[in-house]
């Protein structure tokens, strides 16, 4: 039987790319379809858009049944659409890929070859090429694809996220690679154990890594957007930066503790120090400047630490509520979970 691949597309608000996205794929489908003997099927998870996106879906799937789709009751973000598609992917492999063809349909095939080490069969299939069928040749779980034209951003955008990168590998035991994207090929046991994943608070990236798997990472270019325009503004960056290093962290917590110790043994020496100047000198009236702005450093320390706190206790807080990630509204398929 022929191989299955779900091409999972998180969208929202993207009426004006859908069409074009369905132009560049179809003819990648009929390539993989020939060339390598791989069925695909497409799911786009509708993230509460506001748009005529769920119309389009809906026409795309009443012309194509293998044009699949999920529609969110609200806007759950992309990390949400990740899962879900994982989720209700069918396929023996799954591909995740932004609805704006940044990330470039045309990659599939190789990426597919990568993952597979399935050699393009052009009608000369020989025993080693149905061997290679049964006996996975290739040790990859997955192919992901990172970022190699960081050039093209902003200044800003391209400094802040390789910060993002280097700060994440050090603080915590991932080991991302910078520019690293969401666009990824794997496999069915990798698939299963991210969806296998409880946490509510969903960083992908970090999912990806954590998981383990055999992963190759590949570079490419981002296209252009040809239509619409980005999700991200810079606020929702640092707060999903923000997001990653506290499910993936406790260094901050550690932070807290040291600095808290190392500041108990500074009162402590001084203390000391005073006492026996106190009994050598006699007790002039001095140090005001010293006392407040210690009450004041140590205050703002203790408001710091408190609120980093609170940030990780928040965080268990929605663990606890156990509320689902996403919530669906509609899909091509009433199985859809
Ligand atoms: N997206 C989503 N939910 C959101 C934001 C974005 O499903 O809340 C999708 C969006 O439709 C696109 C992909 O995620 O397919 C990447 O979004 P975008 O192009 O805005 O991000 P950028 O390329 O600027 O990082
Ligand atoms: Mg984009």
């Amino acid at each position: 039987m022929n191989r299955l691949l779900t091409i999972i597309v998180p969208c929202f608000n993207e009426q004006e790319v859908l069409p074009l996205f369905i132009e560049a794929i179809t003819p990648v489908r009929k390539e993989l379809f020939e060339k390598n003997e791989l069925n695909t099927e497409v799911l786009f998870v509708d993230d509460g858009s506001s748009d005529s996106t769920l119309e389009l879906l809906r026409s795309f799937h009443e012309k194509d049944e293998s044009v699949r789709y999920i529609s969110f009751s609200k806007n759950f973000g992309k990390e949400a659409g990740i899962l879900a598609g994982l989720k209700n992917a069918k396929g023996d492999y799954a591909v995740l890929m932004d609805a704006d063809l940044q990330h470039p349909p045309a990659l599939l095939p190789k990426m597919y070859w990568e993952l597979t080490g399935s050699s393009v069969s052009d009608g000369t299939a020989d025993t080693d090429a149905s061997m290679s069928k049964v006996l996975p040749v290739n040790p990859y779980d997955s192919i992901a694809m990172y970022r190699d034209d960081r050039k093209k951003e902003g200044f800003f955008r391209r400094h802040f996220s390789s910060m993002f990168f280097k700060l994440m590998n050090k603080l915590s035991k991932l080991n991302m690679v910078n520019g690293a994207t969401d666009f990824r090929m794997m496999n069915r046991p990798m698939i299963n154990a991210i969806i296998s994943m409880p946490e509510t608070n969903r960083f992908s990236k970090g999912i990806f890594n954590w998981v383990g798997f055999n992963t190759k990472w590949l570079p490419f270019e981002t296209g252009e957007r040809p239509a619409g325009e980005s999700k991200w503004t810079f606020g929702k960056l640092i707060s999903y930066s923000f997001d990653a290093l506290l499910s993936f962290s406790e260094v901050p917590l550690k932070i807290c503790s040291w600095l808290g110790i190392i500041f108990c043994l500074i009162s402590f020496i001084t203390g000391l120090v005073h006492f026996i100047k106190t009994l050598v000198f006699g007790d002039p009236v001095a140090g005001f400047p010293t006392l407040y702005l210690m009450m004041l450093l140590l205050g703002g320390i203790v408001l710091l630490f408190l609120g980093i706190m609170g940030q990780y206790m928040a965080r268990i807080y929605l663990e606890i509520k156990q509320r689902p990630v996403y919530i669906i509204k509609e899909s091509d398929d009433s199985s859809g979970q």
